[in-house]
C-alpha cells in the first residue's frame, strides 16, 4: 500500500531535549498538514510521546543497557531495523535535531531525501563559557529555532502536546496526585537537576512556597527523582508544608497539567512547561538563559542573578570550581518571588492575583 509522505524527526535524547524536540511534529504539521510525520528516539523516551496529537508514528531505537519495554505501539529494533522500516514509511526529509554519529547513520541511509539540520549553536555556547570577552550573541529560544526550521514564523505560538498526548484518565489521576492542592491552584517545583552548578538549594525552594503560599494563597508541589540527593535535602524541611512527588515522568505532567506555573532549576521538569501549556520560572546559576533553553513560552521567565564567574559550563558541572556556588545560594527566594509573581500576574491577564491573610 503506497505511503503519504512522511517527515521524520531524530531525536535521541535527553529527556529535556526530547520534550522541546517533541514540539516540531506539530510546527511540521502547521507548515504542511498532509504529511504524516514520524519521530526517532531511544526506547526510554517512546512512553512519553504516546498519544502524540501531531506524530504519526514513533520509531524507538533500542539500548544496550539499561532499556525499558515500551508501552507504546512503536516500531523498536535496532538502528539498523529503524532505518530499514524507515525506508518503507515513505520518508521524504530528516530533520536531524541530534546531530550525533547516530542520527548521521539515519541520514546516510537516504542519501536522496531532504535533510534540515537546525544551528547546532555548540561553538557559540563554548564562547560564551570560555572566550565571553568575544561577547558571543544569545542563542535563541530552542523552540524558535525549531519553528524557524520549519519554515514557519519563529515568535509563533506553540500547541501544548503533552496535555493533548495525556488521557482523560491520566489527567484525572494527576489532579488526584495533587490532591489538596488542587482546588487552591499550586506551582510545581522542579527541585532536581543532575548537575550540581544547576541546583538551587532545596531550603530557598521552601522559602519561596512559603512566600507563594502567605502572598499568592497557592500551594506547592516538589518534583524530584527517587534517589536524587534534593529529594533527601528536601524531606527534612517539608515536614507538612507541601508534598514531594517522585513520579515516572509522564505521571509528573499529568500533574504540572493542572498546575498555575513551574518554577524549575535548568533541567527537563523546566520544559515541560511549553509541553504542557503552563508559564515557568527557570532558576539558573552555572548555565545562563543565552544558552537556548529559557523563555520557550511568551510568559516565561527567568530568576537569576549577575556574577562575573555565569556561566562555568555548558552543561553544568558536578561541583562549583570556585567551591562557593555563589550563582545559586545567593539567589534569594524574594528574587524568585518577584519574578514568579509577574509571570502570575501576566498569565492572569496583568491582574494581580496577591492574596492578603490576617
Ligand atoms: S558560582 Fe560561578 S563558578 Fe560557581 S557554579 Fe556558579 S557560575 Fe559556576
Amino acid at each position: 500500500m503506497p505511503h503519504r509522505r512522511a517527515a521524520a524527526v531524530v531525536r535521541f535524547s535527553s529527556l529535556g531535549d526530547v520534550l522541546l524536540a517533541a514540539h516540531v511534529p506539530g510546527y511540521l504539521k502547521e507548515e504542511d498538514s498532509s504529511r504524516r510525520v514520524l519521530f526517532v528516539t531511544k526506547e526510554r523516551y517512546a512512553d512519553l510521546l504516546r498519544g502524540h496529537p501531531h506524530v504519526d508514528r514513533v520509531y524507538a531505537v533500542r539500548e544496550r543497557h539499561g532499556a525499558q519495554p515500551s508501552a507504546t505501539s512503536c516500531v523498536s529494533g535496532s538502528l539498523r531495523d529503524m532505518i530499514q522500516a524507515m525506508r518503507g514509511d515513505g520518508v521524504e526529509e530528516i530533520l536531524d535535531l541530534h546531530q550525533n554519529w547516530r542520527s548521521s547513520r539515519i541520514l546516510a541511509g537516504f542519501p536522496n531525501v531532504k535533510h534540515r539540520l537546525p544551528p547546532k549553536y555548540a561553538l557559540r555556547r563554548r564562547l560564551m563559557v570560555y572566550a565571553r570577552w568575544l561577547r558571543p550573541a544569545p542563542v535563541p529560544p530552542l523552540l524558535r529555532t525549531y519553528r524557524g526550521l520549519c519554515g514557519l514564523d519563529p515568535a509563533g505560538a506553540s500547541d501544548p502536546w503533552l496535555r493533548r498526548a495525556l488521557s482523560d484518565r491520566e489527567l484525572e489521576r494527576g489532579a488526584a496526585k495533587a490532591g489538596g492542592a488542587l482546588p487552591g491552584g499550586f506551582v510545581l517545583m522542579g527541585v532536581g537537576a543532575r548537575w550540581e552548578t544547576k541546583r538551587w538549594p532545596a531550603s530557598h525552594f521552601v522559602a519561596l512556597a512559603d512566600r507563594i503560599e502567605r502572598e499568592r494563597g497557592l500551594t506547592s508541589l516538589y518534583a524530584v527523582s527517587p534517589g536524587e540527593r534534593a529529594a533527601a535535602e528536601l524531606a527534612p524541611l517539608l515536614s507538612g508544608r507541601g508534598m514531594a512527588l517522585t513520579l515516572p515522568f509522564r505521571e509528573l505532567a499529568a500533574v504540572a497539567a493542572h498546575a498555575r506555573a513551574v518554577v524549575s532549576n535548568d533541567s527537563a521538569v523546566l520544559h515541560l512547561g511549553p509541553a504542557v501549556g503552563i508559564p515557568v520560572v527557570g532558576v539558573f546559576g552555572g548555565t545562563v538563559p543565552q544558552f537556548g533553553f529559557a523563555r520557550q513560552g511568551p510568559l516565561d521567565d527567568v530568576a537569576e542573578i549577575e556574577l562575573g564567574c555565569r556561566p562555568c559550563g555548558v552543561h553544568g558541572r558536578s561541583r562549583c570550581p570556585l567551591g562557593h556556588h555563589a550563582c545559586m545560594r545567593r539567589l534569594e527566594p524574594d528574587r524568585a518571588f518577584q519574578v514568579l509573581a509577574g509571570v502570575l500576574d501576566r498569565a492572569n491577564g496583568g491582574r494581580s492575583t496577591a492574596v492578603s491573610r490576617a
